[in-house]
């Protein structure tokens, strides 16, 4: 979907705040939550930081990181990767 329908993605996105993974395991697949900056590690790690960090603060919109141009950007409410 468009990022200019996800009414979740925040007006500035924020920048990443930590260059690991705030819950504290190494994990190489991280996501930043656009909306805080709060860095975690993906679905496919067993903490998933990231998709609680969604679920326990509304945080819905996170992106691949280290970001890159093509870095996807996923929204955990509307289940969907957002493209500009
Ligand atoms: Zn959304
Ligand atoms: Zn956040
Ligand atoms: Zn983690």
């Amino acid at each position: 979907m468009k990022i200019s329908d996800c009414k979740h993605y925040p007006k500035n996105p924020a920048k990443p705040n930590a260059d690991k993974c705030e819950g504290g395991d190494p994990d190489p697949e991280l996501r930043v939550c656009l909306t805080c900056g709060h860095v975690g590690c993906c679905d496919s790690n067993i903490f998933q930081h990231a998709k609680n960090h969604a679920k326990e603060t509304g945080h819905a919109v996170m992106a691949y990181y280290p970001t890159d141009e093509f870095s996807p950007i996923w929204c955990y409410e509307h289940n969907d990767y957002l493209e500009s």
